[in-house]
């Protein structure tokens, strides 16, 4: 990966290098001296390696961050989901700005730390993290030069989760079949699964076995936050770890459910849009890293910068049942 940079005097758009869900902006500025000099920039090319994050989300990767364009919209684009949380860079004559957009019908959480920084004032202090507000772009931070007389410069990385970290989510939460009233499927893999459910992402996740094409309903009331869906390859190979079309409803709470493994195309609700319990929302399928046909499903709180499943269960024949490995899932 090439990591841009850019200067004050460039007119070209920012430029965003999205590796997986770490983002770098770099900036040299230098001064021009009293008589003799004239502006130097330097650039500098950062080893890739150590720009990338590790992806948190193991099971189907990094499908939040999968970035490929770089798009800067002032509204959201036609399809949110190919980028989640984006950076504008505006330039003005003593100061740079740079906006956060979040492209989610949903909080995120945006983290922004100094690599490098010489001669240089921010309104926001770094390290910091933030709250965004959904579909709305909003003002991080300044970056000013703090003495007239010497160059300055600054490089810094930002990251982001969806979901707000204050939200008061509880511990056990309850929720209804995510398929329709006339069907019943296995839990093929339930809480703690030994084949990919034993990291704090999906420890508490559940895979529902379902032929492709099912019928998938929402789970609860809730706006929907995020959706990938034109992923169209799967199989149990870790190059389709990032794709998994995924839908993500934030409930009341502030918790998340996540729908995953989607048949291409099939999403039948658009982001900020609210969601009803029982309300057609997808098709199930087979995306991503995924050995056969079945829904993924997790209950998700941001618990500061980190998303981590929690324990759930689902009403089951008129009883609150654990979704445990090869219990029959009915209504
Ligand atoms: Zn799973």
């Amino acid at each position: 990966m090439a990591i841009k940079l850019s200067n004050f005097r460039s007119k070209q758009p920012p430029d965003l290098q999205i590796t997986f869900k770490l983002k770098v902006r770099n900036l040299h500025r230098s001064h021009i001296g009293s008589f003799l000099f004239i502006l130097l920039f330097i650039l500098l090319l950062i080893p890739p390696d150590s720009l990338k994050a590790k992806t948190l989300y193991p099971e189907y990767g990094n499908w939040f961050f999968n970035q490929k364009k770089n798009v800067h919209p002032k509204k959201p684009p036609a399809e949110p989901n190919k980028e989640l949380v984006s950076l504008r860079k505006r330039e003005l004559s003593d100061r740079i700005q740079y906006y956060a957009y979040n492209h989610m019908g949903g909080p995120a959480q945006l983290y922004m730390d100094f690599l490098r920084q010489d001669n240089i004032s921010s309104t926001l202090k770094l390290p910091a993290s933030i709250t965004l507000p959904p579909l709305k772009e909003i003002l991080v931070t300044e970056i000013k030069q703090k003495s007239r007389f010497s160059g300055w410069s600054f490089k810094f990385s930002y990251t982001y989760v969806p979901g707000n970290p204050q939200s008061k989510i509880k511990e056990l939460q309850y929720y209804h079949l995510p398929f329709a009233n006339t069907d019943s499927y296995f839990v093929s893999q339930g809480f703690n699964g030994r084949f990919s459910h034993y990291t704090d992402y999906s420890r508490y996740a559940v895979d529902i076995a379902m032929p492709e094409g099912t019928i998938i309903h929402s789970v609860s009331d809730g706006i929907v936050m995020s959706i990938a869906e034109d992923f169209d390859r799967g199989g149990a190979t870790q190059k389709l770890l990032s794709q998994a079309n995924v839908l993500r409803i934030l409930h009341d709470d502030g918790s998340m459910a996540i729908y995953a493994h989607l048949l291409p195309d099939s999403v039948q609700v658009r982001i900020g849009q609210a969601v009803k319990v029982g309300q057609i929302i997808a098709r199930s399928g087979n995306t991503g890293f995924s050995t056969g046909p079945h829904l993924h499903f997790a209950i998700e709180k941001n618990v500061g910068m980190q998303l981590k499943s929690i324990p759930f269960k689902f009403l089951v024949q008129g009883k609150w049942r654990t979704p445990e490995t090869g219990l029959l899932l009915r209504h």
